[in-house]
């Protein structure tokens, strides 16, 4: 770790690649030989249309999709896809069914809730979202127009350890915090979606992989900006795009392929996620896990401590041993390390070794 830095275990906005940000400073005033920042260049200039396609390209390539998906590039976080989805995909007939696991995941359900078009198809609510819903406890609707799943529950410290067999009714997921982690059967989902701000760079831009088919049904009754069909027809291009985040974006997915693609990001983050629910599991209940080991997640690692005094001493320690942003949501209370892609083993390290040490000290 560089000196004048710590070891960012925010949620998200979160820690990014060191690579990344000192090549996006080294070129920050000159981009690729414009005169000009990557800030300043037209969205319509050769050199922003390289970033453009290099990002989605490397995007699909990463994923193992093919030419029936699109790579689109919007805005408004992924919160605003909470109602943009349901607003071209559903109706009263063919309603989205939500999987409840989370806030944000309750958050999706609700928009579609307000216009009318929701409904659930499983709940872990009851027992503080601990847990991800088994195949056996959703209830498919053949009738639904999708299964909406938040794959990773940022908040309680839960994700899908499984695809579900949603019997041909289409797949839609929030990966925003899980996105390019690992390598999964993409090709079963038919909409993915993901706020940059977490594994893949700048808040400012949300990434939609979705399968083509599906992005160009969007109503005609619908205002431009809310349809799909009009990212996918323009080629994310119809307004001005955030530039710079999407620059960042494609460069994390450089550095994402350049390491190895991600079956190393998801040989590294187990490796990381062990030893910090190690030190969880091997505390004698001095910290206690959130989640249910089977649905544990690999990004979030949520646990309290025995008071909430001690969780306040544990924070302001943790600080002065230059680990940042242990504090948890105050949903679930307690503290939360976010370990993404571009958390350096050592990170996890350092982190497992201060739980050792504090738990002794105040024991
Ligand atoms: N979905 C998940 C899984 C998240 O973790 C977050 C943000 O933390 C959101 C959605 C909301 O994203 P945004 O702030 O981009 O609207």
């Amino acid at each position: 770790m560089e000196a004048d830095r710590v070891y960012n275990f925010n949620p998200g906005p979160a820690t990014l690649p060191l690579e990344v940000l000192k090549e996006a400073q080294a070129e920050f005033l000159n981009f690729n030989h414009s005169g000009m920042s990557i800030l300043e260049i037209s969205h319509r200039a050769p050199q922003y249309d390289e970033v453009h396609q290099k990002a989605k390209a490397d995007i699909k390539e990463l994923m193992g999709l093919g030419d029936d998906y699109e790579v689109l590039f919007c805005q408004g976080g992924a919160s605003t896809q909470f109602a943009t989805i349901p607003l071209n995909f559903a109706s009263k007939e063919h309603p989205g069914s939500y999987v409840l696991s989370g806030s944000f995941a309750t958050k999706a359900y609700k928009e579609a809730e307000l216009l009318g078009v929701g409904e659930i198809a499983a709940s872990s609510k009851e027992v503080d979202f601990r847990h991800i819903p088994t195949q056996d406890e959703l209830t498919i609707n053949p009738n639904a127009a999708y299964v909406h799943l938040c794959y990773n529950n940022t908040i309680y410290g839960t994700e899908f350890h499984y695809i579900p067999d949603t019997k041909g009714v289409p797949l839609f997921a929030d990966m925003s915090s899980d996105m390019l982690s690992r390598p999964l059967d993409f090709g079963k989902f038919d909409f993915i979606y993901a706020g940059v701000q977490k594994n893949l760079g700048p808040a400012g831009v949300v990434l939609v992989v979705a399968k083509k088919e599906l992005l160009a049904k969007s109503p005609e009754t619908l205002p431009t900006m809310f349809r799909y069909s009009t990212f996918l027809k323009k080629d994310s291009l119809y307004n001005t795009p955030p530039a710079f985040c999407i620059y960042m974006v494609g460069k994390v997915a450089a550095w994402i392929k350049a390491q190895g693609g991600l079956a190393v990001m998801e040989q590294r983050n187990r490796k990381k996620a062990s030893v910090v629910y190690d030190a969880i599991d091997h505390s004698d209940g001095f910290y206690r896990g959130h989640a249910d080991k089977d649905s544990r997640s690999f990004m979030n690692v949520t646990f309290r401590l025995p008071n909430e005094e001690l969780e306040k001493k544990f924070v302001a320690e943790a600080l002065e041993h230059q680990l940042s942003g242990v504090k948890g949501h105050r949903s679930v209370g307690g503290m939360r390390a976010s370990i993404y892609n571009a958390m350096p083993y050592e990170g996890a390290v350092a982190l497992a070794e201060f739980m050792d040490q504090f738990r002794k000290e105040n024991r």
